[in-house]
């Protein structure tokens, strides 16, 4: 197996570069952010559970986020080549959870690619999505709120995959095509023997 982290604050292109890392490497894609936007387009009793928070810009707690990433790996953990995640972790709890999930099923999360994007730059983007997607949580006092989340919460996952030997640190402004190839070699680099 190949799992493999994108990682980055609201806008940085996560999504986009998930999409050509699948494509290369036959990878599952877990985006829990996807996850609870369709689990609330469904009106599902997890979705109004979460609406109130996805809404705000806010971290789902951590029981109700881990919860439905298991299910998922669970379902699908013998069917793929490996795994993606989007989005997840976004707090040092869930990254232990995740590396114990993956012990325990033999395997290990073996790249962290985390997108180096500035905060002017995120919120540029951001505005141009906007326009495109209509996403609820995407106007300005919501994005400021995901970015606190992002620089309050979530920044502290990359010291610990830092520490573990696993956090790849990709320039993420510039050509999509360029930052995809500075992530390819980062994980050719990381799976090799694994
Ligand atoms: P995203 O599309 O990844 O930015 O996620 C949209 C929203 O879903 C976030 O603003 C959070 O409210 C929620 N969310 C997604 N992933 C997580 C996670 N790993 N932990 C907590 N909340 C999450």
């Amino acid at each position: 197996m190949l799992n493999i982290v994108i990682f980055g604050p609201p806008g940085a292109g996560k999504g986009t570069q998930s999409t050509k890392i699948i494509e290369k490497y036959n990878l599952y894609h877990i985006s829990t952010g996807d996850l609870f936007r369709s689990h609330i387009k469904n009106d599902t009793p997890l979705g109004k559970r979460v609406k109130s928070y996805t809404e705000n810009g806010l971290l789902v707690p951590d029981e109700v986020t881990i919860a439905m990433l298991k299910e998922v790996l669970e379902d699908n953990k013998a069917q793929v080549n490996g795994f993606i995640f989007d989005g997840f972790p976004r707090t040092v709890t869930q990254a232990e959870v995740l590396d114990k999930f993956m012990a325990e099923n033999g395997t290990a999360i073996h790249a962290v690619v985390a997108l180096d994007v500035s905060e002017d730059e995120l919120k540029a983007r951001i505005e141009k999505r906007k326009a495109i997607e209509n996403r609820a949580d995407d106007d300005q006092v919501k994005l400021q709120k995901r970015i606190n989340e992002y620089f309050n919460k979530t920044i502290h996952v990359l010291p610990y995959y830092h520490s573990k030997g696993r956090l790849i640190k990709i320039d993420g402004v510039g050509e999509v095509d360029t930052i995809f190839g500075a992530i390819t070699t980062a994980i050719d680099n990381a799976s090799i023997g694994k």
